[in-house]
Parts: C-alpha cells; structure tokens; sequence
C-alpha cells in the first residue's frame, strides 16, 4: 500500500522544508523503500514557467516536460528518480480542473464550493499508484507556511484525507524555527507552539517537529517543545544550520527522523546503505584541488535562479575531489565595464539558459573572452546561442548576427524560431519542453565525455540554431557535435581547435546528481582544475 508523509512548515518561510523533505527521501531509499515525491504550491499560476525567475527562482523541467517548482529539483537530486506532471500541483492547477469540470456540467447542478469541490480535487492529486498493489511512501510537501489564507484549503483537504486513510497511512512532519535571542541568550520554542497550535485549529496534529535551529536545541528545550506540542520528546528533531545542503540526510540520520518516521507510518525500519551517500559527502569535505568557474548571466540578484546549474558545478567538484568556487558576472555590467577586470583569473565560463535582451551583449563578450583566452566553455541553452552568434559574428565575419528572440529584424538571424512554435500563441507551457534524444558526433567531446553516442536531455526553449547556417559555419570550424535523431535540429556545438568550448541547447544541470554528476559538468570542472593547474 501507499503511506503518506505530508511536510509543512511554521513560522516563516525558507525554513528547508523541501531540504528536509528530500532528505527523508534519501533516508527511506537508502532503507529499501520505493519513495516518490510532491510538492502542492499554493499559488495560482498554473504552473511556475510564466513567472520571473528572479521572483520564484528557476523553472525545473522533468523528463515529460513539465514547468515546476525548484524544489523538484532538490528531490530528484536527493531520491534519484524522475518525478513527472502529477509531482507539481498547484491552486491554480485545482481551480483550472474543477471550473472545466463546471463548465462541462459534471456538477449536476450543484453549487461548486471550496468544500468539498477544491478539496476533492486536491485530494485526488495525492500520490495515487497506477498498481494498486504498489509499495511506496509518498513525501508530500505543501508550500508556504501554515495559517496562510491560500494554503486553507489544501490543510483542510489533508486533515480529510488522514480521516478517510487512517493517521497511521497518512502522518504530518511540521518544520519549524526556534530562533535564538541575542539579549537574553535564549532558544525561544513560542513561535513553534504558536504553530502547532495553527495546525491543530484546523484539526491537524503533527506527528513530528523538525526545528531550524541556529544553535543545539538541549533536552530542557526538547522537552519543552514535546510537552507543549502534544508529541513524544523523540519526535522533536534537531535541524541545526549546517556548512552543505548535502549533509542534512546524514544529520537527519543522527536525529533518527527515518526511525520516527517509520515508527508513526507503522512499519519496520531497518539499518540504511547511506555509503554513496557518505563517500559523496566526504569528497565535498576534502577537496584536493580547486577551480574559480565564472557563471555570467542576468539574473545573478537571486542564485536560485541558477539553482541546478550551481548544484551541478557542485556535483562536478565532488567528482573531480575540487572545490569549486564561483563568480557571479551580471552581464549587464560586463557591458559598461568589459570582460578583462571582471573576468580576470577565472578557469571557467558558463552563460546559462535565459529570455529576453537584456544583458545578452554581456553575454556575448563572455563568449567571446573564454574562446579567444581559451577558457573552458560551457553554453546552456541560451548559452549555446550566444555562442553561436559570437562564433558568427567575429569569425565567420557576420557583424549583425543575431537570434531572432533579440534583434528581429536582423540579415544574419543564425538563431531562429522553432517551425512549430510559429503559431503558438500562449506563453504559458508552450516551449519546446522535456526529454529529447540526441546523436552525438563521432569523436566529437561530446561523445567523449557521455561514453556514448546516443543521450536524451531535457528543454526548455523557444529559439534554434537555424539550419540555413550549418554550412557556413562548419566551415569556419564549428563542429556541430549533436543533432536530433531525425537530423533537423543542432542540439550541442563545440569548438575543436579550443580546450573546452561546448554549447548544448539542452539543460544538462536538471538530470545531475551529487553522487553522479552530470558528463558536462564533469568535464567543464576537470577542464577548469586543469586550467587552474596551469
Ligand atoms: N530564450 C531562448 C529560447 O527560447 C533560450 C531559452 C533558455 O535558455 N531556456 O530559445
């Protein structure tokens, strides 16, 4: 059967829920457990592709291409499995079903209400197996903070569900903060009751307290929280701030938050493999060499717009026993300053993926930087574009080349609309999106690096590299070291003559993991260490 374990949090937000909830994942894995995850997002965008990423972060894309929440990511670095369009819900995924429902009649007549309309609705989105006689545990993290208007209803929906499934198939992690008070030099458990006492107005207790913490929580403070909180003292889990992200399941495991876990869903809870786990961890403590790898793009205001990227340069590091550092390059400054201060001594370059103008020019001199100094050279997605246009402008001799996106009206648009997206109309969910084969040159880096021929990766774009310009720029020397299988679209480029200069229109960062880091990362941190070794 499927046993349920629901995440939440308290106080405030940012608190790691999604951290811990992946690490529980990781922890049950590692016991023998088929795991799967969701995330239920109390927004009411359909999905989080039409927002900016320097408001909610990157967009990660799974293999069925669909748009969700940067915590997806997280998961599928920590449990290792492809989670798919069921594992992102939204409101406004809720309320876009139940009024075509209402549209189409399916009410009979009734009045749709919030109860039980939208939390029917929400209860039929938890993990359902497609065999019934499936095992697994499904983690289920709700976002925002309890005692939000707009996540009522989804509380609401699992205070029902635990009724109908039984509090034993169906239990709720809360994670909280007990913050430190400076004056008096105290850990204050008050917010974390105030919380609870949140969950229980709406007729939820929670089996488990996973506190944030900044400094250890003491029994006297344990017990406190235990006694005030309606659960026993080893429910009450310490979540201390620690140096990676990485390391929170191993800490997690010391907690015993796996065995609570366990004991509250009723089943055994035998002894878990975590050595992977720990070899990994231990390559990120004990780094042998390092590397300074600059990310140049324009959303650097906020990092978890880059999110996967960051976490694969990380995953390349631990595979390479490097220590990767990065340098954050807002392209936009890059085009009132100039490459050669801001660029200075890095090892590495990355543009990754991105939309609209603004800073791209920036972008392009960065290109140009690693190829001229030869730098190693990594291209994502819109990386890949520019590295294109940079090739087309100053060694084919194109001056005004362009993508299409940037400059419509340009003569040399050597990155043009994909033919199917001539007619899209909508912009949300309607890119190139999810898993795409792929055939690599023989011989080419690519190849190299993958040990094979034939891969898939996941996308996420509207623009290509138009074919009109195959010729040209084959000849100047740009290898075109991947194409789709049906040979109608470039998907990797790469530079031969150059150390390391590889663009890929794919985004290679989603399908890599801290204990098998992607083929390109891998390669960009060992091309980088060498760099720096020089
Ligand atoms: N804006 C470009 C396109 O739509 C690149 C997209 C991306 O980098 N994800 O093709």
């Amino acid at each position: 059967m499927v046993k349920y374990v629901f995440v939440s949090g308290g106080v405030v937000s940012g608190l790691g829920k999604g951290i811990t909830a992946a690490s529980l994942g990781r922890l049950l894995k590692a016991r023998g457990y088929k795991v799967t995850m969701q995330k239920f997002d109390p927004y009411i965008n359909v999905d989080p592709g039409t927002m900016n990423p320097t408001q909610h972060g990157e967009v990660f894309v799974t293999d069925d291409g669909t748009e969700t929440d940067l915590d997806l990511g997280h998961y599928e670095r920590f449990i290792d499995e492809s989670l798919n369009r069921n594992s992102n819900v939204t409101s406004g995924k809720i309320y876009w079903s139940v009024l075509n429902k209402e549209r189409h009649g399916d009410y009979g007549g009734g009045t749709v209400q919030v109860i039980p309309h939208i939390t029917n609705e929400i209860k039929s989105r938890f993990y359902r197996p497609e065999n019934p006689d499936e095992d697994r545990i499904a983690i289920i993290e709700i976002g925002g903070t309890a005692g939000d208007i707009e996540s009522t209803p989804f509380f609401e929906a699992i205070r029902q569900f635990q009724f109908d499934v039984g509090h034993e198939n169906a239990i709720m992690i809360h994670v909280t903060l007990v913050p430190y008070l400076k004056a008096s030099q105290e850990l204050k458990t008050k917010p974390t009751q105030m919380s609870v006492r949140e969950l229980m107005r709406m007729g939820i207790r929670p089996d488990i307290l996973v506190c944030r913490t900044d400094y250890p929580l003491g029994q006297h403070i344990k017990d406190k929280i235990a006694l005030f909180c309606n659960v026993p003292v080893s429910h009450v889990i310490e979540n201390l701030d620690c140096g990676s992200l990485y390391e929170v399941p191993l800490m997690m495991e010391d907690e015993h938050l796996a065995d609570v876990v366990c004991e509250s869903l009723k089943l055994d809870c035998p002894k878990p493999d975590l050595c992977d786990w720990k070899a990994m961890v231990d390559a990120l403590n004990h780094p042998e060499h390092s590397a300074e790898i600059a990310i140049c793009g324009k959303y650097t205001e906020l990092h978890d717009a880059y999110l996967s990227v960051v976490e694969a340069l990380k995953h390349g590091g631990f595979a390479n026993r490097a220590d990767v550092k990065i340098r954050w390059i807002d392209t936009e400054v890059v085009e009132r300053e100039g490459t050669e201060k801001l660029l200075e001594g890095v090892d590495g370059i990355l543009v990754p993926g991105g939309f609209g103008n603004r800073g791209t020019e920036g972008m392009i001199a960065c290109v140009k930087y690693a190829r001229e100094n030869r730098i190693p050279y990594l291209g994502i997605c819109l990386g890949m574009q520019m590295a294109v246009i940079e090739f087309s402008r100053h060694v084919l001799g194109y001056d005004d080349a362009n993508s299409s996106e940037l400059a419509p009206e340009t003569m040399h648009p050597v990155i043009d609309l994909l033919p199917e997206q001539k007619d899209v109309e909508n912009i949300g969910g309607t890119l190139r999106l999810g898993a795409y084969p792929c055939v690599l040159e023989e011989g080419s880096l690519a190849e190299e690096l993958y040990g094979t021929r034939e891969i898939s990766e996941r996308h996420r774009h509207r623009y290509e590299f138009n074919n009109d310009y195959r010729e040209p720029l084959r000849k100047a020397g740009m290898r075109l070291s991947g194409l789709s299988p049906d040979n109608r679209i470039v998907e990797m480029v790469e530079i031969p003559e150059h150390p390391f200069f590889i663009g890929t229109q794919a985004h290679p960062e989603l399908k890599s993991r801290p204990n098998k880091a992607h083929p390109l990362f891998r390669g960009l941190v060992k091309a980088a260490v060498a760099h720096h070794e020089k």
